[in-house]
């Protein structure tokens, strides 16, 4: 499964950055999902939770969405969009394209 994966691979990152803060309990771990990067929010949520829990009792696990950007090729107006299709709110002009919301980073460690 590709959440699960990019769970494990969330998980070794945490584990690196731990290794230079011993004596440290990680509480929260965020991560921000391109709203295109064709990653499934609520599996990867899952997925994280299984994989961080068995590291870190009472991790929270907090996924953020991140927009891509698409620009009207009308007025030129550039909005954030979550989905197709990419209608202008200026206009009402269908985008043909957007930009950005195709990555997925860990975006914080929160630790105590
Ligand atoms: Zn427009």
């Amino acid at each position: 499964m590709h959440e699960m994966a990019l769970a494990l691979e969330i998980g070794a990152i945490c584990d690196r950055e731990l290794a230079k803060l011993p004596e440290t309990r990680v509480t929260a771990v965020g991560v921000e999902v391109g709203a295109f990067s064709g990653v499934e929010v609520d599996s990867l949520q899952f997925c994280l939770e299984v994989v961080l829990s068995e590291r870190f009792a009472g991790v929270r696990c907090e996924i953020a969405r991140e927009a891509g950007t698409a620009a009207c090729p009308v007025c030129g107006l550039e909005f954030e969009v979550m989905r197709a299709p990419f209608e202008c709110p200026e206009c009402g002009v269908m985008a043909r394209g957007v930009s950005g919301g195709q990555g997925l980073q860990l975006t914080y460690l929160e630790v105590e």
